[in-house]
C-alpha cells in the first residue's frame, strides 16, 4: 500500500512549502520510489482558475486540463511526473461535492456536518492518490496552521493516520527560526509557538523543517527536539540556497530523505538513494555562465509568480545551453511606437506570454512588430500569438484595424475570435479549451524542426482562436501556419515565418512541460537564437570602442 507524508506549514507563508515538498519528492524518486504529490487549497475557490494572477500567481494545467496551483508546477518540474486534476483540491471542491451529495439524498436523512462529512471527503481524495503503482503520495497542505480555513484539513489527515496506521503516514511541519539582530542570536520560539498550534489539533509532527537565511548551532537543533519532542536527527535544518536546483541536495545532507524512509519503514537497502542525476541538473544550472537577457512582455510583470511556469522554460533552456538566462519583467503598457524601440532594443529575445483582458494588448502588438521588423527573436504563447496574428493582420495583410473580438468586439476584422459561437459564456470558471490537445505540425515548418516531430501535444487555456475565415488572407500574406488542432484540422496551433531568426508562437502553453533536465524545444529554439543575438552583438561593441 501507498505511504503519505503530509507536508504543513507554520509562521509564516512564503516559507517555500512547495519547494520543500517537491524536493523531497526528487528525493524519494531518488531511492527508486514512486511518488506522486497533491495541494489541499483551503481557499474556497473552487479552482484557481478564477483568481487573479496578481493575487495567486500563475495557474498551472494539466493534461486533463485542470486548473490548478502554481505549486503543482514545482512538483512536476522536480518530480518529473505528470499530475491531474485531482492532485489539487480546494475547500469550494469539497464543499460543492459534498453539497451535491446531500442533494442527492446520499447522507440518508443525516445533518451534514464538518466532521465527519467534510473530513471524509478530504480524506477519500487523499486515499484515492494511493494507487498501486505509487509507494509514496505527498500532500502539501496550503495555508499556515493557525488560519481558520486550515482547520477541517488538519483534522482530516489527523484522522487519516489512524485509518491507514502509523508507520503509513508522516508528518512534517515547515517552521522559520529567525535570526534577530538586536540579540544576536537564531530564535526558536515562533517553531515552538508553531508547533504548539499543530499539536491543539492533535497532530505531533514527526519532522521538523526549519528554514533559516544563515545555518543555525547544533545546540538549536537539540532545543527544538527536546522542546517539539522530536527525535533530533528530525529536526532539519534548511538555509536559503543560492538557487532553488540546491534545494534537494541542501535537504538530504541534512537527512531529510533518510529520516522520512525510515519513519514509512521503506529504508531497505532497494531504497539507497542516487543523486547523480539531479547532481547533473545542478552541474549544467552552475555551469550556465553566458549571460542572455529575455523580456517577458506582461502585464502582471510586478508579480513574476504570475509567469512563473515561463521564466522557468526560459531558465532549463538556458541551462542546456550554457547560457544564464536573465528575464527582464517589461510592463506591456509601456510598449508604445517610438517607446518600442528603447525597451526592446538591449533585449536578446523576447516572450509574449499568456493573458486576458484588454490592458497591454496593444503593447504586445507593438512588440510583436518591433520583433518582427527589427528581428529580434520573439516566442508568443496563447495570448501571444493573438497579438502576433493581429501584428501581422494589421501591418503585413492590410487588415487595418484588425483586432482580437476579446478586445474590440465590433473590429472589422475579427482575426482572433470565439470559434464555438453557440456557447454563450455565462460562467466564468472552467468555460475554456484546456488541457492536451494533440497538433499536427506542417512538415518542413519550423516548428517541426525543433520538435523533431509532426504530432505533439501541449497544454491549453484560452477560449479565443485564430479565426478561420481570415487564415486564407494571412497565409497569402506571408504567416505560416505551422501547426493544426489534429482532429478538427482548422484550429491554428502554431504560427510562424520563414525569413526571421525567430518569430514562432503557439496557441498552447508549452511552458508547463518543460524540465530542469529536458527542456522545452521552442523555449530552447529562443535561447539559441537569442544566444546567437548576444554573441553577435559583443564584438560589435568592440569595434566601435576601436573606432573611437
Ligand atoms: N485571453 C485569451 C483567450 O482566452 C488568451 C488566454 C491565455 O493567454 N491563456 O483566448
Amino acid at each position: 500500500m501507498s505511504k503519505f507524508v503530509f507536508v504543513t506549514g507554520g509562521v509564516s507563508s512564503s516559507l517555500g512549502k512547495g519547494l520543500t515538498a517537491s524536493s523531497l519528492g526528487r528525493l524519494l524518486k531518488c531511492r527508486g520510489l514512486r511518488v506522486t504529490m497533491c495541494k489541499l487549497d483551503p481557499y474556497i475557490n473552487v479552482d484557481p482558475g478564477t483568481l487573479n494572477p496578481f493575487e495567486h500567481g500563475e495557474v498551472f494545467v494539466t493534461d486533463d486540463g485542470g486548473e490548478t496551483d502554481l505549486d503543482l508546477g514545482h512538483y512536476e518540474r522536480f518530480i518529473d511526473e505528470n499530475l491531474h486534476r485531482d492532485s489539487n483540491a480546494t475547500t469550494g471542491q469539497i464543499y460543492s461535492a459534498v453539497i451535491a451529495k446531500e442533494r442527492r439524498g446520499d447522507y440518508l436523512g443525516k445533518t451534514v456536518q464538518v466532521i465527519p462529512h467534510i473530513t471524509d471527503e478530504i480524506k477519500e481524495r487523499v486515499r484515492r492518490l494511493g494507487r498501486d503503482d505509487v509507494d509514496v503520495v505527498i500532500v502539501e497542505v496550503g495555508g499556515t496552521v493557525g488560519d481558520i480555513e486550515i482547520v477541517p484539513f488538519l483534522e482530516a489527515i489527523r484522522q487519516f493516520r489512524r485509518e491507514v496506521g502509523r508507520d503509513n503516514v508522516c508528518y512534517l511541519h515547515l517552521t522559520l527560526v529567525p535570526f534577530l539582530p538586536t540579540a544576536g542570536e537564531h530564535k526558536t520560539k515562533p517553531t515552538q509557538h508553531s508547533v504548539t498550534e499543530l499539536r491543539s489539533r492533535g497532530i505531533q509532527p514527526d519532522v521538523i523543517v526549519c528554514r533559516s537565511e544563515q545555518p543555525f548551532p547544533d545546540s538549536l537543533k537539540r532545543k527544538i527536539s527536546l522542546l517539539c519532542d522530536v527525535a533530533p536527527e528530525a529536526v532539519v535544518s534548511a538555509v536559503d540556497a543560492p538557487s532553488i536546483y540546491e534545494i534537494p541536495l541542501v535537504l538530504h545532507a541534512e537527512g531529510l530523505d533518510a529520516i522520512v524512509c525510515d519513519l514509512l519503514r521503506l529504508d531497505g537497502p532497494e531504497h539507497e538513494a542516487d543523486l547523480s542525476g539531479w547532481v547533473r541538473v545542478l552541474d549544467r544550472v552552475n555551469a550556465a555562465h553566458e549571460v542572455v537577457r529575455v523580456g517577458v512582455i506582461g502585464k502582471y510583470v510586478n508579480l513574476p509568480d504570475a509567469y512563473l511556469s515561463v521564466a522557468e522554460a526560459l531558465r532549463h533552456a538556458g541551462f542546456s545551453l550554457g547560457a544564464r538566462v536573465e528575464v527582464e519583467w517589461v510592463q506591456a503598457e509601456a510598449v508604445t511606437g517610438m517607446l518600442a524601440a528603447a525597451t526592446l532594443d538591449g533585449l536578446d529575445a523576447i516572450v509574449i506570454p499568456g493573458g486576458f483582458g484588454e490592458r497591454g494588448f496593444e503593447g504586445k502588438v507593438a512588440s510583436a512588430a518591433y520583433a518582427r521588423e527589427h528581428g529580434v527573436p520573439c516566442l508568443g504563447l496563447c495570448l501571444g500569438l493573438h497579438a502576433m496574428v493581429v501584428d501581422y493582420a494589421r501591418n503585413v495583410a492590410g487588415l487595418a484595424g484588425a483586432n482580437s473580438r476579446e478586445m474590440d468586439p465590433v473590429t472589422p476584422y475579427g482575426v482572433i475570435d470565439l470559434m464555438n459561437d453557440q456557447l454563450e459564456v455565462v460562467e466564468k470558471g472552467g468555460t475554456m479549451r484546456l488541457g492536451a490537445y494533440v497538433a499536427r505540425l506542417q512538415p518542413g515548418s519550423r516548428v517541426a524542426e525543433l520538435y523533431g516531430e509532426e504530432t505533439i501535444s501541449e497544454r491549453h487555456r484560452h477560449r479565443y482562436e485564430v479565426n478561420p475565415r481570415y487564415r486564407g488572407r494571412l497565409e497569402e500574406a506571408g504567416l505560416v501556419c505551422s501547426g493544426v488542432e489534429s482532429k478538427d484540422n482548422r484550429l491554428v496551433e502554431f504560427i510562424e515565418l520563414r525569413e526571421h531568426p525567430f518569430w514562432i508562437a503557439t496557441q498552447a502553453h508549452p511552458e508547463f512541460k518543460s524540465r530542469p533536465d529536458r527542456p522545452h524545444p521552442l523555449f530552447s529554439g529562443l535561447v539559441a537564437c537569442a544566444l546567437e543575438r548576444a554573441q553577435s552583438r559583443t564584438p560589435r561593441l568592440l569595434d566601435l570602442d576601436a573606432v573611437g
